[in-house]
C-alpha cells in the first residue's frame, strides 16, 4: 500500500514516514516546506506542494491508496492572534485535501487531531466521550476536520481515524530526525536549550495552578509511540472497522517542575529559569485516558519521560 504523507517533512510526519517504511508501506511525502525541512524527508520521494493546490494534489493522489494528514499550523497562541491563517490552512485547505482524496477514490484517511478539541476538559484523565468544546481557533480547526470526516464517512464511505495527540515530544532514537520549530515554544526543547546555555532562561508559566506543585500538568508522549499508533490506525482503517477517534497519550501526567527535574537529571546540568505569569489559555491539567486506543489498536506507549528527554537531548546535541 502506498501512503501519501501530507506534512511528512515536519516533526511528527517525519517520524510517521519512517514507521510506515519499517512496516513495509510505500511512502510519498507532500509538503510545502513552510515549516517542514527537506532533510527530514531524506530518503523518501518528496513532492513540494501546498494542500491548497488541488491540481498538484490530484496528480499525486492518483498514486496513493491512503492519506495521512499532518500539514497544519499548530501554535495555539498564534491561532488566537491570527485565526484567518488557521482557518485558511487547517480548515479550508484541509477540505481541499479531503475532497481531492474523495474525488480520486482514496477512502482511507488518518488525521492528526489534538486534545485541543476538548477545550477545558470536564474530567481528567480525558476519555474520548468528553464534550468537544475547543477554546481557541486551533482546536476549533481540528474539530472542524473531525466533523467533516465523520460526515464524509457517513455520506461517502470515507474511512478515517482522528488521532487526538496530547503533548508530542522526544526524537527518533537514531538522532537523525527530531523536533525543529521556528520559533520554538514547547517546554522540553526550551528547557534543554536553557540547560545547554543556548537559549534564554526558561520561563515557568504559572506556579499557582491547582496541581500538586502548582505548575501545569501535561501528558508527554514520545513521537515514535505516536508514529507507531498511526501505522496501527491505518491498519484499522483498512479493515473497514468503525470510524475511529482516539486519544494518544500515556495516561500519566507530569508537571512543568517534574519535566525540569528530569531535564536536569538527564543532561547533568541546571536549567536556568524564572517564574513567569500563567500563559493565556493553559488549562491546569491535560492527561489522556488512552484505554480505547490501547484496546482498539493493541497499542502501548512504550517510552518513558526519561526516554523522551534523552532522545530530545541527543537530537539537540547532534544539531549543535
Ligand atoms: N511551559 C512553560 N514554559 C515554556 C513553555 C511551556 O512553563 O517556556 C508550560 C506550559 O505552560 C504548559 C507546559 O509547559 O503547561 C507544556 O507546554 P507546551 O508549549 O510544551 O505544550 P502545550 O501543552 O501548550 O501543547
Amino acid at each position: 500500500m502506498r501512503v501519501l504523507v501530507v506534512g511528512g517533512a515536519g516533526y511528527i510526519g517525519s517520524h510517521a514516514t519512517r514507521a510506515l517504511r519499517r512496516h513495509g508501506y510505500e511512502v510519498i511525502i507532500y509538503d510545502n516546506l513552510s515549516t517542514g525541512y527537506k532533510f527530514l524527508a531524506d530518503g523518501f520521494e518528496l513532492i513540494t506542494g501546498d494542500i491548497a493546490d488541488p491540481a498538484k494534489l490530484a496528480e499525486v493522489m492518483k498514486r496513493a491508496d491512503a492519506v495521512m494528514h499532518f500539514a497544519a499550523h499548530a501554535y495555539v497562541g498564534e491561532s488566537v492572534e491570527n485565526p484567518r491563517k488557521y482557518f485558511q490552512n487547517n480548515v479550508e485547505a484541509a477540505l481541499t485535501l479531503l475532497n481531492t482524496a474523495l474525488d480520486t477514490g482514496v477512502r482511507k484517511f488518518v488525521f492528526s487531531s489534538s486534545c485541543a478539541v476538548y477545550g477545558v476538559p470536564l474530567t481528567v484523565p480525558i476519555p474520548e466521550s468528553n464534550p468537544r468544546q475547543p477554546v481557541n481557533p486551533y482546536g476549533a480547526s481540528k474539530l472542524f476536520v473531525e466533523n467533516a470526516l465523520e460526515a464524509y464517512d457517513r455520506a461517502y464511505g470515507m474511512r478515517f481515524a482522528s488521532l487526538r495527540y496530547f503533548n508530542a515530544a522526544g526524537a527518533d532514537e537514531s538522532g537523525e530526525i527530531g523536533e525543529l520549530h521556528e520559533p520554538e515554544t514547547h517546554l522540553i526543547p526550551l528547557a534543554l536549550a536553557a540547560a545547554a546555555g543556548k537559549g534564554a532562561k526558561l520561563q515557568v508559566f504559572g506556579t499557582d495552578y491547582p496541581t500538586p506543585d502548582g505548575t501545569c500538568v501535561r501528558d508527554y508522549i514520545h513521537v515514535n509511540d505516536l508514529a507507531e499508533a498511526h501505522v496501527l490506525a491505518l491498519e484499522q482503517v483498512t479493515k473497514e472497522n468503525e470510524p475511529l477517534a482516539l486519544n494518544l497519550g500515556t495516561g500519566q501526567g507530569y508537571s512543568v517542575m517534574e519535566v525540569i527535574n528530569t531535564v536536569e537529571r538527564i543532561t547533568g546540568r541546571a536549567v536556568p529559569r524564572s517564574i513567569a505569569p500563567r500563559r493565556a489559555g493553559d488549562p491546569p491539567a491535560l492527561v489522556a485516558d488512552s484505554k480505547r486506543a490501547q484496546q482498539v489498536l493493541g497499542w502501548r506507549p512504550r517510552r518513558s519521560l526519561q526516554e523522551i528527554v534523552s532522545t530530545a537531548w541527543k537530537w539537540m546535541q547532534r544539531r549543535a
